[in-house]
């Protein structure tokens, strides 16, 4: 496994495959790395001939109150577990080698940016856009694999990708959880104990959607309400930003079921943490697929 820090150098070697005709996978991620993150390695060695793993706390996707400086970092333990999981690179550059000075240049996707996490973290998907379309120049990859956990981001990105006529694929990869159903996420290591104990409760409250519109319960607004409560019955339970319900593939708010695959999100924070998960519920197939 080779670790990359340079842009330059990262074109070279991805360049140099890409001549040979050899197939690119690319894992965006800011490190940490854990059992979603892996998820996303293993199939990209499935689909791809080298995987590259991107390694980027990208400074412009958090707002000056948000936890850029504290957002957990183990570069010798990603190492370790991206050798393990057969990682070919590891491209790892400093903030200052992906913005050099004076950059003025960034993706705006309209619409879909400004809703859900959009709405409480103003300026996030601006800075997730710009980092990926770097990403994405550095390494013209044949495939890109993001996880489902971050839904909104999935969809802004597949939407740039169409908008901007970029030639790669985007993979939508499953939520992998633990056990009581917690998505793993790297935050999941600020919750104390008893908050990581009480933490199931957010997929236990979109179950509740879930499990209601696969039974052929149509009224979204009383299971929506009946989510919340459950929500708000947990005194673990601090704040939610939103919990919604939309249309999987447009974002757009819906009040009834219709015939399309439903996104059920939400944005919670369990003490001064701030966790996001969604499920899907995929119409035709009357069944929930955790995605
Ligand atoms: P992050 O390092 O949190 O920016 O995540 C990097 C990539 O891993 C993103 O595409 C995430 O959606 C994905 N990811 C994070 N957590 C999970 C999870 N529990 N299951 C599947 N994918 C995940």
């Amino acid at each position: 496994m080779k670790i990359i820090n340079k842009i330059d150098d990262c074109r070279e070697e991805a360049g140099a495959l890409i001549k040979k005709g050899v197939s690119i996978g690319l894992v965006p991620t800011m490190g940490y790395l854990h059992e979603g993150h892996m998820s996303l390695i293993r199939l990209a060695k499935k689909e791809c001939e080298r995987v590259i793993v991107s390694i980027f706390v990208n400074p412009s996707q958090f707002g000056p109150n948000e936890d850029f400086k504290k957002y957990p970092r183990d570069s010798r333990r990603d190492e370790k577990l991206s050798e393990e999981g057969g990682v070919d690179y590891i491209f790892r550059p400093a903030a200052e080698e992906m913005y050099r000075d004076r950059h003025s240049t960034y993706v705006e996707i309209e619409g879909l940016s400004k809703i859900m996490c959009g709405r409480f973290r103003p300026g996030h998907f601006r800075g997730v856009a710009t980092i990926v379309l770097k990403l994405f120049n550095i390494i013209t990859a044949q495939k890109a694999f993001f996880g489902r956990k971050d839904y909104q981001q999935l969809v802004i990105i597949k939407k740039m990708v169409s908008d901007l006529n970029i030639d790669m694929e985007i993979i939508g990869c499953p939520t992998i959880r633990e056990k009581d159903g917690l998505a793993i996420s790297s935050r999941n290591r600020y919750l104390d104990n008893e908050e990581r104990h009480n933490a199931g409760i957010i997929y236990e409250s979109l179950k509740i959607v879930g499990s209601g519109i696969v039974s052929e319960n149509s009224d979204l607004d009383k299971l929506r309400r009946k989510a919340i409560k459950n929500l708000r019955g947990s005194k673990y339970i601090k704040r939610i930003d939103y919990f919604d319900i939309r249309d999987a593939e447009t974002l757009e708010e819906i009040r009834d079921k219709g015939s399309k695959d439903i996104l059920v999100a939400t944005a919670v924070w369990i003490g001064n943490t701030r966790l996001i998960d969604n499920i899907v519920i995929e119409k035709g197939k009357q069944r929930q697929i955790d995605i």
